[in-house]
């Protein structure tokens, strides 16, 4: 499988800060993760697509250790992820992810959501914190909302609040995994929109989505994935006007 670079000549991507190298992971019988190689340079957002139950899912998780993998490697920023302990908690932090189901504190405010980690994990002071946590809350246009509960906020706003609170950790790369899948079709833009301001911003993402239109327009790479393996890696346009496998070739006529 041929690597594509970056595409976008905006994009200053040399430095690779997301490296995984012959990954490979199990659920018992099941080859979930097949050799995946994969090189995410700093500034680059890698949208990966691919149908259901391929591993987009799992993939994300292994790269912030919530799956260990079998056999291979995972750099983040040049450092291995370690099995367990404070590095693991630390290195984790590093790596910000947003789900599809918003995964806040229910029984927390937006504001203490968004202060939290910063304090526990980051050390922080309360004070410190919460700045920044308004912040990013007024970056994501829900600053207004700081001191309601979640339940108290519509889907959308709840997506952004989990899009600043992984952000108030002060991740090197942000992971999300069909962030507006749970979403209402109103809802689904502005969530997108923080996404690609975040990408024009310079920050590092892989995202799963079949937000196609998010796809062309934020990638710099598409990686297309089907049964455990990365099939098809290239740029949007090249992928979306000339999708090389087969695999990918039927993906596309169903979704597009
Ligand atoms: P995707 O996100 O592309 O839909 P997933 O990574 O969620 O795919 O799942 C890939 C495959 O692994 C699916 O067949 C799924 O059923 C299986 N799988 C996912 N998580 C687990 C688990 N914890 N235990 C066993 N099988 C799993
Ligand atoms: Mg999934």
């Amino acid at each position: 499988m041929t690597e594509v670079s970056a595409a976008k000549e905006d994009v200053v991507a040399t430095d690779e800060l997301v490296v995984l190298k012959s990954v490979n992971k199990h659920f018992g019988a099941l080859h979930v993760l097949q050799d995946i190689d994969l090189t995410v340079a700093r500034g680059e957002v890698v949208v990966v697509i691919g149908p259901s139950g391929s591993g987009k899912s799992t993939l994300c998780r292994t790269i912030n250790r919530l799956e260990t993998i079998d056999t291979g490697s995972i750099t983040i920023d040049g450092k291995a992820l370690p099995h367990e302990g404070k590095e693991l908690a630390r290195l984790r932090a590093d790596v910000g992810m947003v789900f599809q189901s918003f995964n806040l504190f229910a029984h927390k405010t937006v504001l203490e959501n968004v202060t939290l980690g910063q304090v526990k994990v980051r050390k922080k002071d309360k004070k410190q914190a919460e700045e920044r946590a308004r912040t990013l809350l007024d970056r994501v246009g829900v600053g207004a909302q700081a001191e309601k509960y979640p339940a108290q906020l519509s889907g959308g706003q709840q997506q952004r609040v989990a899009i600043a609170r992984a952000l108030a950790m002060e991740p090197k790369v942000m992971l999300f995994d069909e962030p507006t899948s749970a979403l209402d079709p109103e809802m689904i833009n502005e969530v997108l929109e923080v996404m690609q301001q975040l990408a024009r911003d310079g920050m590092t993402m892989i995202v799963v989505t079949h937000e196609m239109g998010f796809a062309r327009s934020a990638a710099n790479r598409v990686v297309f994935m089907a049964d455990g393996r990365i099939v098809e890696a290239a740029s949007p346009d090249q992928f979306f006007s000339n999708p090389r496998s087969d695999r990918a070739k039927d993906f596309l006529s169903k979704i597009l």
